[in-house]
């Protein structure tokens, strides 16, 4: 028998899951039978994925700087990979503002709705917003300070602090090429050997990965919330997803010229990467596949990609910096307000950062958004309005932000290429 191509197999996990979830639904044992049987699988699996993370950037990134000739293509390399990803989540952001304020989704909201909602969400807008607070409490050079980890074990364990584990393997790597290459030989070869040895345990995890999407899928079913606010909350998510759509046509172009990548390269490459994404809303568990397809299907030299993704994958929230864009003016819209110029070019500022610090885990960009929403002046019990459709969203946003990684993955390395010519 033929063998069915492994994004076959997840979506077919992923429509058994929502069906399976359907047809059980109903029944009044059905809910309790997924949450208690179906959904630790999908547990599992997300769990087995972000195990493999802090080992696969470690040894990826120190294996990636090791093979780079000297500290100036690193500096080189580095440098073009932040501005990169500064103009993308830029852009993404103009675009989110752009669709938001042409469609105007949160005027069609009622008064009366309104109040039901904050009334019956106000708590919890309440506990995100001290989250958010807590963030922005902090000194100017706090994100500087908590880059450096006084314990690489601490900044490891519990998967706690990703930018802290790149921070530790960047300067790892460094004091790797600056030693004479055959006394660093013995560590390379130990890396270079660990990191094949991580790559085949992702290749393990992903043949359960059609399992694992079907158990997160029919789990989402019979959780997801309802809610009333459909016409309002319908046009808010339209909108949301036009924005990423257009992101999405734009990384397909900027690769296109800039690589000669046709799209249906591309985007057949990273399609097992952007369904992950899309199942486990979550760019961090999705970071080893990301890795793999990069790599292996759209040809980016491995230097690059160990280097360029792990970083996007924690600091490069395209889909998130432009969902954050459209839902602080769709609120700022159900509550009547309207924002001038300057605020809007405020929250271009606001949410791009917000999306570098926005973990790369389920729902980090709405607890982030607490700190656009705060900037801007809009009222934060308005988060309570789109809870609701949050978690679709975030599937989405999260689907973006992983192609954006790819998408600059590709231009980065084809810089580097350039300039070796
Ligand atoms: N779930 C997103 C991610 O992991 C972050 C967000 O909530 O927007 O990329």
């Amino acid at each position: 028998m033929k063998k069915i191509a492994l994004h076959w197999q997840i979506i077919m996990g992923m429509v058994f899951g929502v069906v399976f979830a359907l047809v059980l639904n109903p029944f009044e044992w059905g809910a309790d039978f997924i949450s208690n049987w179906i959904k630790p699988f999908g547990s599992i699996f997300i769990k087995s994925l972000k195990l493999i993370a802090v080992p696969l950037i470690l040894a990826s990134l120190v294996k990636g700087i090791s093979d780079l000739k000297d500290i100036s293509s690193l500096s080189k390399m580095g440098f073009r990979t932040i501005i990169t990803y500064l103009i993308t989540t830029i852009i993404a952001v103009t675009i989110g503002l752009v669709v938001v304020n042409a469609f105007q989704p949160g005027k069609t909201i009622s008064e009366e709705t309104r109040n039901e909602l904050i009334e019956s969400y106000g708590g919890d807008a309440e506990s995100k917003r001290q989250v958010a607070q807590q963030q922005q409490d902090s000194g100017p050079l706090q994100a500087l300070e908590d880059l450096v980890p006084s314990n690489i074990f601490g900044a490891a364990a519990d998967n706690a602090n990703m930018l802290q584990v790149i921070f530790f393997a960047i300067f790892f790597g460094i004091g790797l090429i600056l030693i004479p290459e055959e006394k660093g030989l013995p560590v390379k070869r130990f890396f270079d050997s660990l990191n094949e040895v991580i790559l085949k345990m992702i290749d393990l995890i992903m043949l359960a990965a059609p399992i694992g999407v079907f158990a997160l899928l029919a789990a989402l079913v019979v959780e997801a919330p309802s809610s009333d606010l459909i016409i309002a909350l319908l046009y808010y998510s339209i909108c949301v997803v036009a924005g990423l759509a257009l992101m999405i046509i734009f990384y397909v172009l900027a690769v296109w010229m800039i690589t000669g990548k046709n799209p249906k390269v591309f985007l057949g490459g990273i399609f097992p990467a952007q369904l992950l994404a899309f199942s486990t809303s979550s760019s961090a568990a999705t970071l080893p596949v990301t890795m793999e397809r990069v790599e292996e299907e759209l040809k980016v030299d491995a230097k690059v990609a160990s280097f360029v993704l792990p970083i996007g994958a924690t600091i490069n929230m395209d889909g998130t910096s432009l969902y954050q864009a459209v839902a602080a003016v769709f609120i700022a819209q159900t509550f009547g307000m309207n924002l001038d110029l300057a605020t809007q070019l405020g929250i271009i500022g606001t949410a791009t950062l917000a999306s570098i610090g926005s973990a790369a885990v389920p729902g980090a960009g709405i607890v982030m958004l607490v700190i656009v929403l705060g900037q801007a002046g809009i009222p934060e019990a308005g988060l309570a309005l789109i809870f609701a459709v949050d978690r679709p969203l975030d599937m989405l946003r999260t689907t973006v932000n992983v192609t954006g990684d790819a998408a600059v993955s590709m231009t980065v390395d084809q810089a580097q290429k350039n300039t070796k010519n």
